[in-house]
């Protein structure tokens, strides 16, 4: 049983009351590390860190702020492998992904903010009238950075290194689920020297730890990552409290094909939409919908596909499909295909708990599962799975398709496959998404806003929009004779 500390004050500390809470291993279904169940004073002793800091660390040079996120970049880079190898134990993704996707990204978060540090620019208007204003823009203080299990370190990183960037010092909780890489990761902030106070990660459960950062008077922005139901509670308690809100919320997202696709290019990439990190992954594409007269062909290449998908131990070098994050979230996706059954749908492939042997005959996995015969409207194509579950859908009519994509409470992204460039500009205008990718999907510029409409979310993170968001901004107008 490995034991995961909090970091606070520049310190790895247990829960002052010395409670604990079990991490599991997902491909094995049983607990292999404990995380501290945190309460009010590891809280308030964080927050407290932050604050006693943050004159410091907002006084340091940008450009000394943004080595020190250079820093940590090169350690974790140098710790490609052990981090990898943690994020797959700890979440169930495969290895292989953990490697390619998940670290080096978090790497690239660090290292993009590290330069945005110090080009920042702020706003100056002239008026004609013989005045000129120019925008001040400061670090808020304390921030609260709350990131969800489906990309553990990529997310946490995502969110704290535009914070610090600007010049904010972090209180941060990572999800129960995956609490690991952010462990580690703070461990590698003491071996490069990152002053005490400036990060500080507190582990425990959403509504106990979680909700006490949001509620604290001392932490004047939050930036949420997770599903639609937190979100909501958190706006409800941050909100009255006039705090800045960042959410970053869940999906149903669209992939639109049509029957002038690059066809092999479609199949291949709306796979990958559809099933990487086992679907757990707030951008995939769950509801495909495809020109009629393609749709038979596309429909048989695909299921072939995702037959062909190699489930398995996620520490196996071959695996493209790993284990479900959680025993529930296991019952929560199985209970889907129960429904999805119940609402007429027909499974193409899939539709079952997978079963394996040796250490993952306890493990949590579902099979890529293809859904047919299921209208837009019905609850499974209308709530957020987060599993490896897709329906097919044929449309007769861009307007149908447009109608049907944009036909649920969500908004976060859409992707759309046609050769035909005018159709593609005419329809991303009209797509209530806040990302929406043609003839490619979660093709990521660290540059871009990044965020949902609707009830996936408000504010952006990404680029100057998440700089932004962790400043304050003031106006100083000057007249002049
Ligand atoms: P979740 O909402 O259960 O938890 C996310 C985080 O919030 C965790 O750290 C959790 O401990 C914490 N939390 C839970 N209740 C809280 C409360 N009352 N107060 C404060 N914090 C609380 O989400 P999850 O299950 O970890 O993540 C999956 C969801 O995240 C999916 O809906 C997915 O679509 C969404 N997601 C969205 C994006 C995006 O960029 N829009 C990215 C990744 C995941």
């Amino acid at each position: 049983m490995q034991t995961i500390s909090n970091y606070i004050d520049g310190q790895l500390v247990p829960a002052v009351s010395g409670g604990w809470l079990e991490d599991f291993e997902p491909a094995a279904g049983q607990a292999y590390a404990r995380i501290p169940d945190s309460h009010k004073t590891d809280i308030d002793n964080a927050v407290a860190a932050a604050r006693r800091t943050f004159p410091q660390w907002s006084a340091t040079p940008a450009a000394e702020r943004g080595e020190w996120l250079h820093r940590l970049a090169t350690l974790v880079e140098r710790d490609l492998e052990i981090l990898a190898r943690a994020e797959s134990l700890d979440s169930g993704k495969p290895l292989a992904v953990a490697r390619s996707v998940d670290i080096p990204r978090a790497a690239a978060n660090l290292r993009f903010f590290a330069a945005a540090a110090s080009q920042f620019a702020s706003e100056s208007h002239a008026m004609e009238s013989g005045a000129i204003n120019y925008t001040l823009r400061s670090p808020l203080g304390v921030v609260g950075c709350i990131s969800p299990w489906n990309l553990p370190l990529y997310l946490f990183t995502w969110k704290l290194a535009p914070a610090l960037a600007a010049g904010n010092c972090v209180v941060a909780k990572p999800s129960e689920l995956t609490p690991m890489t952010a462990y580690l990761f703070s461990k590698l902030c003491i071996e490069a020297g990152l002053p005490a106070g400036v990060l500080n990660v507190v582990h425990g459960l959403g509504p106990k730890a979680g909700a006490l950062l949001v509620e604290h008077p001392e932490v004047k922005a939050i930036s949420f990552t997770g599903g639609t139901k937190t979100g909501a509670n958190i706006a409800s308690h941050a909100a009255p409290k006039f705090k800045k809100l960042s959410l970053e919320l869940g999906g149903k997202n669209p992939t639109l094909v049509f029957a002038d696709c690059d066809f092999e290019r479609t199949v291949a990439e709306s796979l990958r939409a559809a099933f990487s990190n086992q679907g757990e992954i707030c951008l995939c594409g769950s509801r495909i919908f495809i020109e009629r007269s393609l749709y038979a062909r596309f429909r048989d290449e695909f299921v072939k596909r995702a037959q062909a998908l190699r489930l398995g131990d996620p520490l196996d070098e071959q695996t493209e499909q790993g284990a479900l994050v959680s025993e529930p979230h296991l019952q929560k996706v199985l209970g889907y295909l129960d429904l999805a059954r119940k609402e007429g749908g027909k499974v193409l492939c899939g539709g079952r708990r997978a079963n394996l042997n040796g250490r993952c005959a306890k493990g949590w996995f579902v099979e890529p599962t293809v859904i047919e015969n299921l209208p837009p409207d019905c609850r499974t194509n209308q709530e957020e799975i987060f599993g490896p579950v897709v329906t097919l859908i044929p449309f007769d009519s861009e307007e149908q398709a447009i109608a049907w994509a944009n036909g649920t409470p969500y908004g976060l992204a859409a992707s759309l496959w046609s050769r035909d460039v005018s159709r593609c500009h005419r329809i991303a205008a009209r797509l209530e998404a806040g990302l929406i990718w043609v003839n490619c999907w979660m093709l990521r510029d660290l540059r871009v806003p990044m965020g949902g409409v609707k009830q996936s979310g408000t504010g952006r993170e990404g680029g100057w929009e998440a700089m932004r968001f962790f400043t304050e901004a003031r106006n100083v107008c000057i007249k002049y004779e």
